[in-house]
């Protein structure tokens, strides 16, 4: 067999896969369809290595709960690329969250992730970055997490390399074989046909996740069956304009909807982020829509006085979520990465759907736990990454 283990992806959460697979002695194989790592998804995030506030409203404990043992694990093991960074969540008379519900809420959020939470007193918000004082009735502030994720995703794969895994760029999946012993892999290494070998496939390719799992021969659906789950992808949007924070990051209820939109201090600018737009096309051209930047600044311009145009945009990006299917909206669908296996038991193939860019450490960890049984005894005593040193690029 030419390989361990066999990644497809090379976004955060292959790197992560392979940095963790790498770590435990095993011969890995990442593959890339772009030139360099990053490309999809895990560019185009909002950046945040948190536990997610928010979703304590829709009860995800758990997801909460993980995120937050990870931030702080991330803290510690890459402080050069994660941050600790004062929220502020300002309530308005009429606002849909009552002062009481956040503080409730901060209060579970702090009581885990062991960082305090206050209200910040009246005398102080007019030094707030010109936030909007009328009707104004309480202003939170809580500690969460920034990254750089393209760069965060880069130094976890530039680990795994650094622990022998392999990576090949420009090299796009193409067809695997089940059938066989292990895993006849096929893929196009610079438009040349490759075929190796492995014991075990990981795809991990975010919203290309359905096309990949397509090409698995025989038909997935002629193996033991396994019901692949029913996803949609949802846009997110972010745009990029002059400003600056002094205060790190703000986190808005959009007048329009009630939904969560942040405003966040990124690299000499100010980020906005983010929509949630129902998409149905090809992952590789998911771009901003009009409606969607024109949200983004009516929220903006309603909470600060500077008054920006379409005109002053820097920059707007779109990601895709991967989200289980469902009808309303998408805030309330779970967020914790489902890892579903060819087979129920012994899968060699395994498919990893939607997650968190902060989780992705410990997603490779379930990943790894459920390969042990196909993979090769390698002496390693521990396949564990919790305080394993993100390398500095
Ligand atoms: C708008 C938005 C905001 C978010 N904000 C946050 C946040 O603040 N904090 C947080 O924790 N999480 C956040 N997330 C979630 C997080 O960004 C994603 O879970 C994560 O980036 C997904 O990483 P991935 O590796 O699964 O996918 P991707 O980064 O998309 O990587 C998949 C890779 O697979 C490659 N690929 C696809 N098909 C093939 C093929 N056939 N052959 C070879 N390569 C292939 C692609 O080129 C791509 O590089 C956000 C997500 C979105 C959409």
């Amino acid at each position: 067999m030419d390989y361990d283990v066999i990644v497809i992806g090379a976004g955060i959460q292959g790197a992560g896969v392979a940095q963790n697979a790498s770590a435990s002695g095993y011969r890995v194989l990442v593959i890339e369809q772009y030139a360099k790592p990053a490309q999809g998804t895990s560019s185009r995030s909002s950046k945040l290595i948190h536990g997610g506030l928010r979703y304590l409203e829709t009860g995800q404990f758990s997801l909460v709960k993980e995120c937050l043992v990870e931030r702080a694990r991330l803290l510690r093991n890459a402080p050069h690329l994660v941050k600790l960074v004062p929220f502020h969540i300002p309530v308005y008379e009429g606002s849909h969250y009552s002062s009481l519900k956040i503080a409730l809420g901060l209060s579970f959020y702090s009581l885990i992730s062991l960082k305090p939470f206050h209200k910040i007193p009246k005398s102080q918000w007019s030094t707030l970055d010109g936030i909007k004082q009328q009707g104004l009735k309480a202003v939170y502030q809580y500690y969460d997490a920034q990254t750089d994720d393209a760069l965060l995703t880069q130094a976890v794969l530039a680990s795994a390399g650094s622990m022998g895994a392999t990576v090949q760029f420009n090299s796009t999946f193409q067809s695997v074989d089940l059938s066989a012993q292990g895993c006849v892999f096929c893929y196009q290494h610079n438009g040349k046909d490759k075929t190796v070998t492995s014991h075990s496939i990981v795809n991990a390719t975010g919203p290309w996740v359905e096309q990949n799992v397509n090409k698995i021969l025989p038909n997935i659906s002629q193996l033991t069956p396994l019901p692949q789950p029913n996803i949609e992808l949802v846009q997110g949007t972010h745009i990029e304009i002059p400003g600056k924070s002094s205060k790190g990051i703000y986190y808005l209820e959009a007048p329009q909807d009630q939904r969560a939109v942040f405003v966040m201090p990124w690299k000499d600018h100010l980020l906005i982020g983010t929509t949630e737009t129902p998409y149905t096309g090809d992952p590789a051209e998911v771009s901003p829509l009009e409606s969607e930047i024109d949200y983004l600044l009516e929220v903006y311009n309603h909470y600060f006085p500077y008054s920006v145009r379409r005109s002053d945009i820097i920059n707007s990006f779109a990601g895709l979520r991967v989200l289980p299917k469902a009808t309303g909206s998408a805030f309330s669908r779970p967020r914790d990465t489902l890892i579903v296996g060819n087979t129920t038991e012994n899968a060699k193939f395994l498919t990893l759907y939607g997650g968190k860019l902060t989780a992705y450490r410990s997603t490779a960890e379930h990943v790894m736990d459920k390969l042990k049984e196909v993979l090769p005894v390698t002496g390693s005593t521990t396949h564990s990454t919790k305080n394993t040193r993100t390398i500095k690029l």
